[in-house]
């Protein structure tokens, strides 16, 4: 629709302005600084920053009720920097201009309902948030969309040139960093560090394709996170993982979007997501403290943060109920199917513990929660969602094991709706039901496939035939006849159907 075809008292907002004031907020020494250059931590004590709008009070002038309403006009417009997440732009980016938006596709998720079979098996109403459904096949892009718009912005002002884009990934920070980065060539060109055979192969296709430099490291996740932070400690490059706070805000746009797509009422809803670096359920927490404080929503819904036992740290922290007494610890990651969340010591931690006490204090009680779920309850409901028309990958079936931990502890309420984060595309993750298919799965994941869940396909080669197809050598006349009715009559039997 064209702005002049929307209602007059609207049409002033449609279009964002780019405007305000935001700086770096350090979560230790509380000190801000200016978003001129390119922070990841704080440069006087180390520690990780937040973006912060210097004018919210230019957000609350605004009526929730208005809000609303722009938001959902906004969403008929045809501007391609508008489609992702700056349909938020004021939320997310106020100062980035439009001009300046890297818009790939990203974001506008749908959120899908369960269907009546798997509802009952789960015994309760939910939906699956597909943001495997991004161009990059993960919610990264996000985050991604919201870092490379603010690049491109100082590349078009001058205050940037030649970038290198950096980072380490569990397999699709680096798939996502590649692709955004392959749009802005030749002015940025990207390098990815990945643990060595800790991400799937399509993982690794993917900044191969984009054309990344790609180096494989020794070890687990934990480790390249250091290597990669050592370079930007040393060298000018620009690194994207979630240490950059700009990652945080991109991904903010999935709590608006769930917002908006239940009509911004989230009085019975619970998010569950899963947890590696901390970083979604950081922009996950973030986003709906900023809508509710606009009165966008008058409600903050319900958050359940999942780990697998082989990586659990955030969950562990948790596990001690007095706040005083709580002292993080990073684990030693075991082997998990959950493999982009497959990290020992996460670089978010102080923004989840302050973003926690936030969030608790102002739903007035406990709505944050975090539980634990096993490797073989990790892959046994990834399964059974997408035997029920879902696409979740691994961590989208860690989602589903977390809501049934969830439920069997009595932390939702009968008359809660979940929302799953399906954090990325089930194909990803193929190469894991393969090896619960083929009963191929090393000891150390401690999975054993359940008969009902396995799959694998038939070859079908009657043996009455004696010349079948082959590429390049076609059957024809009678002995095409003859295959064809054999091969369907052989399918018919195995699948044990009836003449009509
Ligand atoms: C990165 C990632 C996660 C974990 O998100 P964090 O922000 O690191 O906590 C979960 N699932 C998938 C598919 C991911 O790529
Ligand atoms: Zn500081």
């Amino acid at each position: 629709m064209k702005i002049e075809d929307f209602p007059r008292d609207i049409q002033p907002y449609l279009l964002p302005s780019h405007e305000g004031k935001m700086t770096y907020r350090c979560l230790g020494c509380n000190k801000q600084f200016g978003i001129e250059r390119l922070l990841y931590v704080c440069p006087d004590c180390g520690q990780v920053l937040l973006l912060e709008d210097q004018t919210p009070q230019r957000l609350k002038d605004i009526p929730g009720r208005l809000w609303q309403q722009i938001f959902d006009y906004r969403r008929m417009l045809n501007i391609p920097a508008l489609k992702g997440i700056y349909r938020y732009h004021e939320f997310i980016g106020p100062v980035i201009p439009l001009e300046a938006v890297v818009y790939l596709g990203e974001a506008h998720t749908p959120l899908v309902e369960a269907n009546l079979s798997l509802q009952q098996k789960i015994g309760g109403r939910f939906f699956f948030k597909n943001d495997g459904q991004n161009p990059s096949a993960s919610f990264k892009d996000r985050g991604m969309a919201s870092a490379f718009s603010y690049i491109n912005f100082m590349l078009q002002t001058g205050s940037l040139s030649n970038v290198l884009a950096i980072c380490a990934s569990t397999g699709d920070t680096s798939a996502a960093a590649a692709l955004y980065a392959s749009y802005l060539v030749p002015q940025v060109k990207s390098a990815v560090l990945l643990p060595h055979k800790k991400v799937t192969p399509q993982q690794l296709s993917q900044p191969l394709g984009s054309g990344a430099a790609v180096f494989e490291i020794p070890g687990v996740f934990d480790d390249c996170m250091k290597v990669v932070e050592a370079l930007s400690e040393k060298y000018n490059v620009a690194l994207l993982n979630s240490k950059n706070a700009w990652r945080i805000l991109g991904q903010e746009s999935y709590s608006y979007e769930i917002a908006q797509d239940l009509d911004y009422d989230l009085a019975n809803i619970a998010v569950v997501v899963p947890i590696g670096n901390a970083g979604n359920i950081t922009a996950v927490m973030s986003g709906f403290m900023k809508f509710y404080e606009a009165g966008i929503i008058s409600t903050l819904p319900k958050i359940v943060g999942v780990q697998s036992e082989h990586a659990n740290p955030v969950y562990r922290y948790y596990q001690q109920p007095d706040a005083a007494k709580r002292r993080f610890a990073p684990v030693t990651v075991k082997a998990s199917v959950a493999q982009a969340a497959m990290i020992g010591n996460p670089v978010s931690m102080p923004r989840v513990i302050h973003l926690v006490e936030r969030y608790n204090r102002q739903a007035g009680g406990e709505r944050t929660f975090f539980v634990q779920v096993s490797e073989q309850e990790i892959m046994d409901w990834e399964l059974a969602a997408n035997r029920n028309g879902h696409i979740a990958c691994t961590h989208g079936g860690e989602c589903l094991a977390g809501l049934a931990a969830a439920m069997a502890q009595g932390i939702l309420a009968d008359q809660d709706v979940a929302v799953l984060d399906s954090t990325a595309h089930a194909l990803k993750f193929s190469g894991f039901q393969e090896m619960y298919f083929a009963r191929q799965f090393p000891a150390e994941y401690r999975i054993s496939p359940k008969p009902e869940l396995v799959n694998a396909p038939v070859h079908v080669r009657p043996e009455n035939l004696d010349r079948v197809p082959a590429p390049g050598h076609p059957l024809e006349g009678k002995e095409f006849v003859r295959f064809v009715n054999a091969m369907a009559g052989e399918i018919a039997r195995r699948l044990d159907l009836r003449t009509v």
